[in-house]
């Protein structure tokens, strides 16, 4: 159904996914484990046609998507796959009803009323019978994550994509959610790829893959249990048929089977340097031990600035005649250090036909400072002004606008190289100042008033 054939992705010069390869069939649950910064929410974001891949294909029922004209990518993407990304983004003012309506109601997958039937029927599979009117400011984090999924699933996705859907998640919620999106699979019949770091988790997939350094190879679970069973146990394939070692065996008197073992012993040994030596596995970790010295600092760094930072949008207010303040939270959500931003630069752009048309956008307060510190919540503060006619309307009156902010990130406010350049690029639908709600009621239908801003998934 999906075949990915050599996606590769750079970002700033390094490869952040190497020419990978998956093929995904219908109804299938494949997982993807690895490091944090190898490559997997870039390869689930090309996976899913949220990014589009530098080189490679993305084969769609054996037809290359990204040479698919815009309007049936964005199709592709509303109709026929679902994301979960791993923080919640429900809509604070919607209830969990009409949050897991909403994207049935953007995308015209059916008649208002269908989609709320279809989102009430959802939230009560997920256990959510009762919360319909709930706020997510009230939900704990297990129901948030249920209408999450609810809502991925409205538009009844051929595949799910679940981007470490439940790593924030105390065990017992993360257990309870995963075996939720297990059930759904089975009575919906979609095809799962599931990023986490949970081997447990991940081994109940069909097929494992793992990430490493932008590589996608297949990740043989089961070897890797039985290595970590205990000693008595580790050299039990090669000795031992596959099969289940029998329960009870058969008490052996002491020094009888002594030349035995010491045989056994031998082999095992010989094994486990066979494999020391020319194990591609084996070599592999061992060279990755020796770089992991060398590279330490940097995947520091980058942890600092991809994992520890989050940064969203707030909100987006209209100050009328097509002025607006953007508010955008930064997040510093490591163990308690500062993080400091530099130079950072805000960009506005509206798309207009195919293309990205700049707009003015200008630092408020805090926001123009240089140097930023960040140690909890911070919220930085611009104003833009979009004035652009003929812009592309992928929700009827709306504009599809991108900010882009580019900063280096540093753990420390007098850098000695130690820096990091992020780029993040936020989008949403913007309402124009001088379009009544009425008119954009005629087309497209809201849980009530149509808001200024929707946030949409990163692509
Ligand atoms: P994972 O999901 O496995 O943690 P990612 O796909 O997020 O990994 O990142 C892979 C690599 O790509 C990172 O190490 C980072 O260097 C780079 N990268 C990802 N997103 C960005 C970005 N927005 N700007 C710059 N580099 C990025
Ligand atoms: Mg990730």
């Amino acid at each position: 159904m999906l075949s990915a054939r050599g996606l590769h992705k750079r970002y700033d010069g390094a490869d952040a996914v190497c020419g990978a390869s998956l093929d995904i069939e219908k109804g299938e649950f494949v997982s993807i484990v690895g490091r944090s910064g190898s490559g997997k929410s870039t390869l689930l974001a090309m996976l899913g046609a949220l990014t589009p891949p530098d080189a490679g294909e993305l084969l769609i029922d054996g037809a290359d998507l990204w040479r698919m004209a815009e309007r049936r990518i964005a199709d592709y993407r509303c109709r026929r796959i679902g994301f979960v990304f791993q923080f919640p983004s429900l809509l604070p003012n919607l209830t969990a009803l009409d949050n897991t309506a909403l994207p049935a109601l953007l995308g015209h997958a059916m008649p208002a009323e269908a989609a709320y039937v279809r989102a009430a029927d959802l939230l009560a599979r997920v256990g959510l019978g009762e919360r319909l009117l709930a706020y997510p400011g009230t939900m704990s984090g297990g129901e948030e994550r249920r209408t999450v999924i609810a809502r991925a699933l409205v538009n009844s996705p051929q595949l799910l994509f679940a981007d470490e859907p439940t790593s924030d998640l105390d065990q017992d919620t993360e257990t309870d959610v995963i075996d939720l999106l297990h059930e759904l699979q089975a009575s919906e019949g979609f095809g799962l790829v599931l990023v986490t770091h949970n081997l447990e988790l991940a081994r109940r997939a069909e097929r494992c893959y793992e990430m490493r350094d932008g590589v996608l190879a297949a990740f043989d679970l089961p070897t890797i249990a039985v290595a970590r069973r205990p000693p008595s146990r580790v050299f039990g394939p090669a000795v031992e048929p596959a099969a289940p070692a029998p329960s009870a065996p058969a008490p052996v008197p002491l020094g009888r089977d002594l030349w035995g073992g010491v045989q056994r012993v031998l082999v095992a040994a010989a094994m486990v340097l066979g494999l020391v030596l020319g194990g591609d596995f084996v070599l592999g970790r061992y060279q990755a031990a020796q770089l992991r010295e060398r590279s330490a600092r940097a995947a520091v760094l980058a942890e600092t600035a991809l994992d520890s930072l989050r940064g969203e949008v707030a909100s987006v207010t209209d100050l009328g005649d097509r002025h607006y303040e953007l508010a955008i939270d930064l997040r510093n959500v490591g163990d308690g250090r500062a993080i400091y931003v530099m130079a950072p630069d805000m960009r506005a752009y509206v798309q207009v036909a195919q293309e990205w048309r700049e707009v003015p956008i200008s630092a408020e307060g805090r926001a123009a400072a240089k140097v930023q510190k960040i140690v909890g919540l911070e919220t930085y503060r611009y104003r833009f002004r979009a004035q652009v006619t003929g812009y592309a309307q992928l929700l009827p009156n709306y504009m599809h606008v991108r900010f882009a902010d580019t900063m280096l990130v540093s753990p420390s406010d007098t850098p000695k190289g130690e820096v990091f350049e992020r780029r993040d690029n936020y989008y949403v639908y913007l309402k124009p100042s001088d379009i009544p709600d009425n008119v954009i009621l005629e087309r497209v239908h809201f849980p009530g008033k149509p808001p200024v801003w929707i946030p949409m998934p990163p692509h």
